[in-house]
C-alpha cells in the first residue's frame, strides 16, 4: 500500500457531514427556513462514470471519475478536478459544497461544482495521466461548458492537465473553447498570476488578519504544511513580505528550522526532486510536530481533517489561515475556539484560486488579457473588501470568521434563489 493510499483509508469519516454541520451553525444564525436548508444541503447533481484506459504495458485499467455540480444559482458550477487515491463521491461532494458558499463569499457569478477520479497519480505516467484525462473530459462533454460547469486544477492536477481536458472539450464541440476550464496554460488562455492565486490569497489574508492581531510580518513566524500549489506560493510570498517561514511539509516529510527555511531552496529541491525528500534546509521532524510547532501562524495547505480534537488542542499558533479545503473539523473548530486561536476559514483563506479563475473565465470570454500586476491588483481588492465584510459580520454577531463566511455566503446565495425561484 502506497503512503497515499494509507493516508486515504484513515480519512474515512463523512467529509459532507461535516461540511454541513458548518452550514447549519450559519443557518441558525441567520434563521434560515427549513426548506431553503433542505435545497441548500442537496447537491443539484452528482455523476459517477467508468474511465477505462490502457496502460503503458498494454494492460487496461478502469478508474472511477466523478462530477458533483452542487448549486446553480449564482452561475455556472465552478471547482477543481483531483487526483487522489482517496476520492470518493462523498469527498466530491463535500468538495462541490464549500465550492458553493467560496463563490459565493467572495462575489463571483458562479455556482459549486467539484470533480475527481480515484486513483494515484504517483504511479502514472504522463501518457496515462494524458488518457485518463481526456477520457474524463470526453465523459463530461455534455454537462460542462463555459455556461454551465466550469473545472480547474485541484490535489494533482496541473494546468497541462487543464489543456488536455480544454483540448478534448473543444474537440467534440467542433470550437475551440479556452473559458470550459481555467488554470490553463497561458499560451491557450490561461490568465497571469493563476499559478500563484491561491497562495497569494493565503498571503493577502494573513496578512490583514494579522494586522488585526497586531503580529507584524518582519518578526512573524509561519508554518505551512503542504509544498504544493498552495503552500508552496504562499510560502514564497509570506518570505517576500518579510515573514519568517521556521516549517514546511510535503507528504514524505516535515522540517523546521526556527533560523527561517530558505524557501526558494525548498522550490529547487522540489522542482528537481518532485518532493521534499532529502531537504537539508531544516530538522526532519514527524507530521503531528510540525503541527504543535512553536509559530504564530500555521497554514494547513495539503488535504482535509488534519486538525481533529487531538491535534487541535496542541497547535500553538495564534492564527490558523486554511489554504486546503476542510482542513479542521468541526470538533476541532470547537477546540480552536476555547483556545481563543483565530481562524480564517478556508472558503475565504483560499478563494484566491477561484477569483482568479474568474478572471481568466472573463479574459476568455472577452478574447483580452490583462497584465499580472491589474490581476494581482484586482485579487487583493475582492479577497479583502470580502474579507473585511466577514469580519463585520463577526463582529456584530459575536461569531468566529467561518460563521461569519458562511453567513455571507448562504445570504447570497439565498437571495439569488428566492430571485430566481424554484423551478418545479
Ligand atoms: P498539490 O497536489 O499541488 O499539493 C498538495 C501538497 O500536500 C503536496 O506537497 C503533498 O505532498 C502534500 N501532502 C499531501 N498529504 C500530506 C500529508 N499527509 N502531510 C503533509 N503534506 C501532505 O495540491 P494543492 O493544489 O496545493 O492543494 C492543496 C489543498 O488546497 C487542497 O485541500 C486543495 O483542495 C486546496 N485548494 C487548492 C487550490 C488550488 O488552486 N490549487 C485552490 C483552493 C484550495
Amino acid at each position: 500500500m502506497t503512503t497515499a493510499l494509507r493516508e486515504a483509508s484513515v480519512r474515512d469519516v463523512s467529509v459532507f457531514g461535516d461540511a454541513i454541520a458548518y452550514f447549519n451553525e450559519a443557518a441558525d444564525l441567520l434563521e434560515l427556513d427549513a426548506g431553503m436548508r433542505r435545497i441548500l444541503t442537496h447537491p443539484t447533481r452528482q455523476i459517477i462514470f467508468s474511465i477505462p484506459f490502457q496502460r503503458d504495458s498494454g494492460e487496461f485499467e478502469v478508474y472511477t471519475g466523478y462530477r458533483v455540480q452542487y448549486n446553480f444559482a449564482r452561475g455556472p458550477a465552478k471547482g477543481g478536478i483531483r487526483y487522489h487515491p482517496g476520492v470518493t463521491l462523498d469527498e466530491v461532494t463535500a468538495l462541490a459544497f464549500w465550492m458553493t458558499w467560496k463563490c459565493a463569499v467572495v462575489d463571483l457569478p458562479f455556482g459549486g461544482g467539484k470533480g475527481g477520479v480515484t486513483c494515484d497519480p504517483a504511479t502514472l505516467s504522463a501518457n496515462e495521466l494524458e488518457r485518463i484525462t481526456r477520457r474524463y473530459a470526453a465523459e463530461l462533454v455534455e454537462v460542462v461548458g463555459p455556461d454551465k460547469d466550469v473545472p480547474a486544477p485541484d490535489v494533482n492536477t496541473t494546468p497541462q492537465v487543464m489543456a488536455w481536458f480544454m483540448d478534448t472539450y473543444s474537440m467534440h464541440v467542433r470550437q475551440n473553447t479556452p473559458g470550459v476550464v481555467t488554470g490553463k496554460p497561458l499560451d491557450i488562455g490561461g490568465s497571469r498570476g493563476r499559478v500563484e492565486a491561491t497562495g497569494r490569497g493565503v498571503t493577502i489574508c494573513a496578512l490583514d488578519e494579522m494586522a488585526v492581531m497586531g503580529l507584524r510580518p518582519e518578526t512573524a513566524t509561519i508554518v505551512i504544511q503542504g509544498f504544493g500549489n498552495v503552500g508552496r506560493y504562499a510560502a514564497k510570498l509570506f518570505e517576500e513580505r518579510g515573514c519568517k517561514i521556521v516549517g514546511i511539509s510535503d507528504v514524505t516529510g516535515a522540517y523546521y528550522n526556527e533560523e527561517g527555511i530558505y524557501v526558494s531552496g525548498a522550490m529547487e529541491h522540489t522542482a528537481k526532486f518532485r518532493t521534499l525528500e532529502g531537504f537539508k534546509g531544516g530538522e526532519k521532524i514527524t507530521n503531528s510536530e510540525l503541527l504543535s510547532s512553536q509559530c504564530d501562524v500555521l497554514v494547513p495547505a495539503a488535504l482535509e481533517k488534519v486538525f481533529t480534537p487531538e491535534s487541535a488542542a496542541k497547535v500553538q499558533a495564534k492564527l490558523v489561515v486554511e489554504g486546503a479545503n476542510g482542513p479542521t473539523t468541526p470538533e476541532a473548530d470547537r477546540i480552536f475556539r476555547e483556545r481563543g486561536i483565530n481562524v480564517i476559514p478556508d472558503i475565504m483563506a483560499n478563494a484566491g484560486g477561484v477569483t482568479v479563475s474568474y478572471f481568466e473565465w472573463a479574459q476568455d470570454r472577452m478574447g483580452y488579457f490583462w497584465k499580472e500586476a491589474e490581476v494581482n491588483e484586482k485579487l487583493e481588492d475582492f479577497l479583502l473588501s470580502n474579507l473585511h465584510a466577514i469580519r463585520d459580520i463577526a463582529d456584530s454577531r459575536h461569531a468566529t470568521l467561518r460563521t461569519a463566511a458562511y453567513t455571507l455566503a448562504i445570504d447570497r446565495v439565498v437571495k439569488a434563489s428566492k430571485l430566481r425561484g424554484i423551478y418545479a
